[in-house]
């Protein structure tokens, strides 16, 4: 049980982050929501589960406004214990058509916001001896894929910068580490497959079993919740000594 302790989930407006959240709330964490779109659902979602719940409109690509979220958060509840980086964006192309702004804005967004948070957050953790610090890379942290230059790099680095906290903090109380999903239907990957069913001319359900048989040999989606399950296990005591690791959930994907 995580009652009493403060967790804040970047981009936990929907999709994985949502479901991280809802699965920190229910065992019995107060939640701070970071994120863009319908914050009161969000909102609503998680506070139905009992706990104290508050949100940060931070845009993780501005530094100062992830500070003013990192210091709102310890003002709102008095520590941050769990700090789960998951604000994170695609843009597909070859990289000579890449366009530069969204370069810099997947570094920024999916990269540099959890050298942001995780900075900020480090000095109350080792104060206190206790901390989990959960990167949401992918498994292109960990294999590529044509066309997503920017993502690829940016998650290879997620993982890099989880191994490299994770050995500063080896001694303590403190641990960092990385979870890895392949394909979770969220609204980051539909619009992957709505991409990809315009551009065959097929189907929603034929797009998705298309897209899955690619990459993923299970065939199935993984879930925000199974996501959620993975990272409690990770804010256990049974986390305690496991440090600086990639660990995907990605239906066989890099076994292959
Ligand atoms: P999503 O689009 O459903 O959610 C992304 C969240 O990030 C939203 O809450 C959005 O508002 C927020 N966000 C976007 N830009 C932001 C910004 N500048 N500042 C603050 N918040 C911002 O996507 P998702 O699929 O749930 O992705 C969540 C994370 O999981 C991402 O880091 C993504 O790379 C990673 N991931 C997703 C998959 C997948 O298959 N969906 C696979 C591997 C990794």
């Amino acid at each position: 049980m995580l009652t009493g302790k403060t967790a804040l989930v970047t981009g936990s407006t929907s999709g994985i982050g949502l479901g991280l959240a809802l699965g920190l709330a229910r065992s019995g964490a107060n939640v701070m929501l970071n994120g863009f779109g319908d914050v009161a659902s969000a909102r609503a979602a998680v506070a139905a589960l009992g706990g104290r719940v508050a949100y940060h409109g931070a845009d993780m690509s501005k530094p100062a406004e992830i500070e003013a979220m990192v210091h709102g958060c310890i003002a709102e509840f008095g520590a941050l214990d769990i700090l789960v980086n998951n604000a994170g964006i695609q843009h597909v192309a070859n990289i000579e058509d890449f366009p530069v702004e969204r370069w810099d804005a997947i570094i920024a967004i999916n990269l540099s916001s959890a050298f942001h948070t995780t900075r900020l957050a480090l000095p109350g953790m080792k104060q206190r001896n206790w901390g989990r610090v959960i990167n949401i890379a992918s498994v292109h942290g960990l294999v590529a894929s044509a066309q997503k230059s920017a993502y690829v790099t940016a998650k290879h680095g997620l993982v890099g910068f989880t191994k490299t906290a994770a050995l500063e903090c080896a001694t303590t109380a403190i641990t960092h580490n990385a979870i890895c999903p392949g394909w979770v239907l969220t609204p980051l990957v539909q619009k992957q497959v709505d991409a990809r069913a315009a551009q065959a001319g097929i189907g929603d359900e034929e797009a998705k079993r298309q897209l899955l048989a690619e990459k993923q040999p299970s065939l199935q989606f993984t879930t925000p919740e199974q996501l959620a399950e993975l990272a409690l296990f990770l804010c256990s005591p049974a986390g305690d000594n496991i440090r600086g690791v990639a660990w995907n959930v990605d239906g066989g994907w890099v076994a292959q």
